[in-house]
């Protein structure tokens, strides 16, 4: 039986006077007490709204009860059937348009906590869990996932999961896409997307290679590593190709969008740059010599 007198609990946050003064993350999530007390708020409605507001189906009444029971494990593993990136999903899914906005509980007062719930869960796992994900077994294919954001590292993870041979390749230095370079410390802490990464890692995704695909190189890079034989799949800002000559055409977008690291230290462009400004007006006083000469003999 549901409890449906106790009001939904509130994220423990860093006091503002602390927060003001570091970048650490600001919500510090549920104890364990807090999530199964939450969790004691869920219906378990049959049919499941909350589930169909989720984008990756995550069987929410299930997860939730195995939550109140207290076996988080047995909660992560059922997040888990179908998202690959419980942590991440848990801090910034805008859970009240998804998962929340079809709560039951919602329509007379406030929505589960699903996001949270979520995150207590995975976060439980990381700091606990000892065995790794058992690996599948292989089925012989290999795909290559050109661009590590959330689309791309879940396309990974969806596809090891089946049993494919999983490679994936960045362009920048770091995976994680706009989780990493673009939503703060203190959203969202690189360390929760780096541990992600892991443990697709641990279940089967080959490597990740950072630092090196932009533009056509990457698809030499590709044949080179993976062989001929490789499907490829692009993830991230641009359309996925269908053909190699597609995948080529739409390379040189990416190559531009990204910014190359400068060959040369910046300080010497600097000193170029300086020298190029330098000539420049150097020119300009020869040829404003040479006119006021030529205009003061035209007077004479
Ligand atoms: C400032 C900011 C804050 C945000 N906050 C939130 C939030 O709180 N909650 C939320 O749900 N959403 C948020 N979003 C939106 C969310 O980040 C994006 O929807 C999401 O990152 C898109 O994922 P993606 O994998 O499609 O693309 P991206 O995250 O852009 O990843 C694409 C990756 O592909 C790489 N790549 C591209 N071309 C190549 C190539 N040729 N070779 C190799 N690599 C390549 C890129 O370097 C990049 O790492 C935010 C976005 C921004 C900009
Ligand atoms: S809609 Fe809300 S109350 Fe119903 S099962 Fe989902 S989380 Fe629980």
């Amino acid at each position: 039986m549901a409890n449906m007198t106790m009001p939904r609990h509130e994220m423990p946050a860093q006091e503002p006077d602390v927060r003001n003064k570091n970048f650490s993350e600001v919500a510090l999530g549920y104890t364990k007490e807090m999530a199964m007390e939450e969790a004691t708020r869920c219906l378990g409605c049959p049919k499941m709204p909350c589930k169909n507001g989720c984008p990756v189906q995550i069987n929410i009444p299930d997860f939730i009860t195995k939550v109140a029971e207290g076996d988080f494990e047995a909660a992560y593993q059922i997040i888990n059937k179908t998202s690959s990136l419980p942590a991440v999903c848990g801090r910034v899914c805008p859970q009240e348009n998804q998962c929340e906005k079809y709560c039951v509980r919602g329509i007379k007062g406030e929505a589960v906590a699903i996001g949270r719930l979520e995150r207590f869960v995975a976060d439980w796992h990381n700091a606990n869990a000892t065995q790794p994900p058992k690996k599948p077994e292989t089925n012989g294919h290999k795909v290559a996932i050109i661009g590590s954001g959330p689309a791309g590292l879940t396309c990974a993870g969806d596809l090891a999961k089946m049993g494919y041979e999983v490679t994936v390749f960045e362009a920048l230095h770091k995976a994680g896409g706009v989780l990493v370079y673009g939503i703060p410390e203190f959203r969202l802490p690189k360390a929760i997307v780096q541990k992600e990464v892991d443990t697709l890692k641990e279940l089967g995704v080959e490597k990740v290679y950072t630092g090196h695909c932009t533009g056509e190189p990457a698809f030499r890079i590709l044949k080179s590593v993976l062989g001929s034989q490789i499907q490829y799949v692009r993830c991230g800002q641009l359309v996925p190709a269908d053909t190699e000559e597609d995948f080529l055409e739409q390379s040189r977008p990416a190559a531009v969008s990204i910014p190359e690291m400068p060959s040369k230290p910046a300080v010497k462009k600097g000193k170029k740059t300086y020298m190029k400004m330098h000539r420049l007006f150097a020119w300009g006083t020869v040829v404003c010599f040479v006119m006021t000469m030529v205009t003061g003999y035209m007077k004479k």
